[in-house]
């Protein structure tokens, strides 16, 4: 038909546009070698410029397109006096062609919240370990994680100077998700996959009483779902505060997207209406698949050291 797109894949559709030009100031910021380092809360919640630049890009990119609508970002900055060299108004075509689905044509913009994570694993950014990262563009409507977006900017960057450096995933609920290759992980193995630079002694508590096969300890929320959706772990446990909203909320909706859950450590679901508190206290647990094995699996003692 000849009616416009409607406005759920306009805003992915420029999401995947915008996440492609944070990914080049991403790789462009550390080429340049000064990632200008700040501390936030202290040495393990860091910040660069590479997270400052990208949360202005983003932001403002998908503010001037869509006024109405609620972005948050992790970085508290001005988006008033924004470069024009930062603003990307470009959207993917394809995307825009695919049909929306049905229960989501009518929404209107002042009912969308976006949550933004400018540079997801920045800890791990900052010690080279790149393939870590990932820019993260979820997108709520009703307090629900509807859309996301995932771009890995090093993503092959250690496959040779002939592999494309970087890939863009997205999803929506009712449609699927694109741009990797569903894999399910090994079947009867339980693969842990967590925290690398947030441990602590709960953290590990829980992990054990999983009794896993193996433990993969990587950095990054982005990255830890892209390795479930791949097939390298069966289910990503961390049990502790530290994780917030704008790092859950593309991730889930690229998760449940193709099938998979995503909680609190407790089984409660996440909530992303603009009023919710940022951080997710009672910690993250996610699978692909056999979430249920997991969430039986939790000790009580975990769960009730963790108040949502
Ligand atoms: P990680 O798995 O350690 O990479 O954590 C996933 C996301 O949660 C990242 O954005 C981290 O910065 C954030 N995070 C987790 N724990 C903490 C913490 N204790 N302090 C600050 N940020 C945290
Ligand atoms: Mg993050
Ligand atoms: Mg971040």
């Amino acid at each position: 038909s000849m009616a416009s797109p409607a406005l759920l894949m306009r805003v992915v559709a420029s999401a995947y546009s915008v996440a492609e030009k944070a990914a080049k100031i991403v790789r462009n910021v550390m080429s340049a070698g000064d990632l200008g380092i700040v501390e936030k809360a202290g040495p393990n919640d860091l910040q660069t410029k590479a997270d400052r630049l990208v949360q202005m890009s983003i932001c403002a990119s998908l503010a001037r397109k869509f006024p109405k609508v609620t972005i948050i970002g992790e970085e508290e900055l001005p988006t008033d006096d924004v470069t024009e060299d930062l603003i990307e108004d470009g959207h993917c075509e394809e995307i825009l062609k695919k049909p929306c689905p049905a229960q989501y044509t009518g929404i209107k913009e002042e009912e969308l919240v976006i949550w933004v994570d400018p540079l997801d694993g920045t800890k791990e950014y900052t010690e080279g370990l790149l393939d870590h990262v990932t820019v993260l563009i979820g997108i709520a409507y009703g307090g629900k994680a509807i859309a996301g977006v995932i771009n890995q900017p090093y993503y092959n960057y250690e496959a040779g100077a002939n592999a494309v450096l970087g890939r863009t995933i997205w999803g929506v609920l009712g449609m699927g998700a694109f741009g990797f290759q569903l894999t399910e992980a090994p079947a009867g193995k339980h693969i842990v996959i967590t925290t690398r630079s947030h441990s602590s002694a709960l953290v590990n508590e829980c992990i054990t009483a999983l009794n896993p096969d193996a433990v993969i300890r990587v950095g990054g929320a982005g990255n830890k779902i892209i390795q479930l959706i791949e097939g390298k772990a069966s289910a990503y446990v961390f049990a502790s505060p530290g994780c917030k909203k704008w790092d859950t909320c593309a991730p889930e909706a690229i998760l449940h997207a193709v099938g998979g859950k995503i909680t609190d450590i407790r089984g409660n679901p996440f909530q992303y209406n603009k009023e919710v508190k940022h951080m997710n206290s009672a910690g993250v647990l996610a699978t692909l698949r056999n979430y249920d094995y997991y969430a039986s699996r939790i000790p009580n003692t975990v769960k009730e050291s963790l108040v949502p």
